[in-house]
């Protein structure tokens, strides 16, 4: 069975990670009222580093924001929150889960519940498993879509966000894909189940814009910092289905999976079939800032 690491911050207090409870009639769980983050901690010259805890901790106030859902912790707070739960259970490496959700306090859809706040830390290696990073993903284009944008909001990082994502992932994995990438509602590219996307042409980096029902991902933001400042052109912009299968180099990029290259989508092998020189430039730049042995001019590794 699962291991699980041994303590949890839950509403204020570390806990052992069993004491970390809740009812099930609490809100969230009939109604996908919860709104979380995806975070990570690498080890570096300096020890652990927490990269970009600041962004990520501001997204998960929006995302709450969004639902006028109350935090009864501010970001200082959560932010010694998320460090003292890597420190107690003697971590180094690992992927940090900051959650609030709508707890026991009416059935209603509206009903004013209280929050509940956790931050849960774990062990994670390669997301998709270390071949996938160095050899690249086969993907495809899900039969799923996006939500348009007047339904559900995909800027928000909520838990009802995820039946998506599920649904993409899942129909990927029955079908022996290493990863499901879905289109918008209006037809053109969107992202991953979980990650946005990065494609190449004639060296330059396209990704799609915000207005694709994409999360606006940090990792996104990453590569499109560090490859302006590499003299790489990045334009966001809409672009149809049929690009994925014309681009000279495809990957995509979360902070589960950093930065995985894609190989082939619906069958149809991208470039040669091999990460190719632009994507393994980038991994180069995004690996040695993350893990602090290139420059960190934007202050964006947060130390233990
Ligand atoms: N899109 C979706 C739907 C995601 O769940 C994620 C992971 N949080 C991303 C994109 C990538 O975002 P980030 O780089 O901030 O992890």
């Amino acid at each position: 069975s699962m291991q699980y690491p041994e303590k949890i911050w839950h509403n204020g207090a570390i806990k052992n990670w069993a004491e970390a409870t809740t009812h099930v009639m609490a809100h969230a769980i009939h109604y996908g009222s919860s709104v979380f983050e995806g975070v990570r901690c690498y080890d570096t010259p300096n020890g652990p580093a927490i990269f970009r805890l600041q962004d990520h901790l501001k997204r998960f106030y929006t995302s709450a924001h969004i639902y006028d859902m109350p935090v009864p912790f501010d970001r200082a707070q959560l932010t010694q929150a998320c460090k003292d739960v890597i420190r107690a259970n003697n971590f180094g490496k690992c992927y940090l889960r900051p959650v609030a959700f709508r707890g026991l306090g009416g059935f209603g859809l509206s009903a004013d519940c209280p929050t509940d706040v956790a931050v849960a830390v774990w062990q994670m290696g390669e997301y998709l498993g270390q071949s996938a990073t160095d050899t690249g993903i086969d993907a495809m284009v899900s039969s799923w879509n996006r939500p348009a944008p007047n339904t559900i909001p995909t800027g928000a990082k909520a838990g009802g966000n995820y039946l998506s994502g599920q649904l993409i992932a899942r129909e990927a994995r029955r079908l022996g894909f290493g990863e499901g990438i879905a289109l918008a509602s209006t037809g053109l590219l969107s992202e991953g189940a979980g990650e946005n996307l990065f494609l190449v042409f004639d060296g330059k980096l396209y990704t799609t814009p915000v207005s694709a029902a994409i999360l606006n991902g940090i990792t996104r933001n990453t590569i499109m910092v560090l490859a302006k400042s590499m003299g790489i052109e990045v334009i966001e912009q809409d672009l149809p289905r049929e690009y994925l299968y014309l681009c000279d180099e495809l990957f995509m990029c979360g902070t589960a999976v950093e930065l995985t290259p894609i190989r082939s989508v619906d069958g149809k092998k991208i470039g040669s079939g091999e990460p190719g020189p632009l994507t393994r430039k980038m991994r180069e730049a995004f690996f040695g800032l993350v893990k602090g042995t290139a420059p960190d001019p934007h202050g964006w590794l947060e130390y233990l």
